[in-house]
């Protein structure tokens, strides 16, 4: 199939569902949903289950703050250990696609697949610095090349189809996730940004010129590029023009995004929520036609939201240019 043909819809805010499975507070903790690796297996693989049964295609291990240093600070364990949670949770997204493909009779080769999340180094420092980028400047591309490097491998030798490298702040960190893919030539990703507007990365860079110089320097690994954690009414005006001429299969760049309900980070870290049931009206039309081909939700954006999602993509895809 032609890679401009195909969209697929992708799960949703992992924070926000989880909270449905659990008592305890999610946001504001060092490690995120990470936690309850070590604390909740159950409900971790009950909120992938929500996210498959609404049409999710592909579905992400909830590992976005799950650095092996900040499991091993946070939860005071060893490197092993850490390693070992990386395990789990890809265990876990298996585990839920195995039960979903047994409950809608699913073939293997038709089955939902797992995307490693691997969320950028600010997430690790815990303080809204992945909304910025600031760390960018004090750190070398080899050090952000060694920081993530554990949780890459252990993912990847863990069986996860492909990487979402994702809510990246700024080119520095950008550069050196494409160079680490290097070393895993048979590893995928989409790399998605960070964005603070409808023009600039969160550093500052503008959007679309690194975006396209990104996805230029590794087509045969990078599967989309994008954004995610984003207000939805900054998504067109990032993604317009990059895809000019939609019918060339050559220049053709797959798009990814998975938009917020609404809600922006400032540059304090301060969190602009909008409530949790503020009506979404994505215009997933407008979108796919601007090459978007992987979609779905970030923050406070629910199964029942990807359900809808996936209703008003089934409708589009008819329409898509081939
Ligand atoms: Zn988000």
């Amino acid at each position: 199939m032609m890679k401009n043909s195909y969209v697929k819809v992708l799960d949703g805010g992992f924070s926000g569902q989880l909270s449905r499975h659990v008592g305890t507070k999610i946001d504001g903790d060092p490690l995120w949903t990470a936690r309850f690796l070590k604390t909740d297996v159950n409900a971790i693989y009950a909120t992938h289950l929500d996210f498959l049964r609404s049409g999710a295609d592909i579905i992400e291990t909830n590992t976005y703050q799950a650095s092996v240093p900040g499991m091993m600070r946070y939860l005071n364990i060893s490197e092993r250990e850490s390693l070992n949670l990386l395990n789990t949770a890809v265990s876990l997204a298996k585990r839920a696609v195995e039960e979903y493909a047994r409950e809608e009779r699913i073939s293997s080769d038709q089955r939902p697949l797992v995307a490693g999340s691997c969320g950028p180094y600010g997430a690790y420092l815990h303080n809204a610095s992945e909304y910025t980028g600031s760390y960018g400047k004090n750190m070398s591309q080899q050090e952000l090349i060694d920081w993530h490097r554990p949780r890459v491998k252990t993912l990847l030798d863990a069986g996860v189809d492909l990487l979402a490298l994702e809510t990246i702040p700024c080119v520095k960190e950008a550069e050196a996730l494409l160079e680490l893919l290097k070393e895993y030539p048979h590893a995928r990703a989409w790399l998605s940004f960070s964005c603070r507007d409808d023009k600039f990365i969160s550093d500052g860079s503008v959007f679309q010129e690194v975006a396209t110089r990104c996805y230029h320097t590794l087509p045969s690994q990078i599967i989309a590029i994008g954004v995610n954690c984003i207000d939805p009414k900054y998504v067109t005006p990032l993604l317009k023009g990059i895809n000019v001429n939609m019918s060339s299969e050559q220049d053709f760049i797959p798009l990814v995004v998975y938009p917020n309900r609404g809600g922006s980070y400032s540059a304090t870290g301060e969190w602009t929520a909008v409530p949790d049931d503020h009506s979404l009206n994505l215009p997933i039309s407008e979108w796919l036609d601007l090459g978007i081909r992987y979609i779905g939700g970030c923050c406070k954006i629910f199964a029942e939201d990807i359900q809808t999602i996936r209703s008003e993509v089934i409708r589009c895809q008819a329409n898509i240019v081939l």
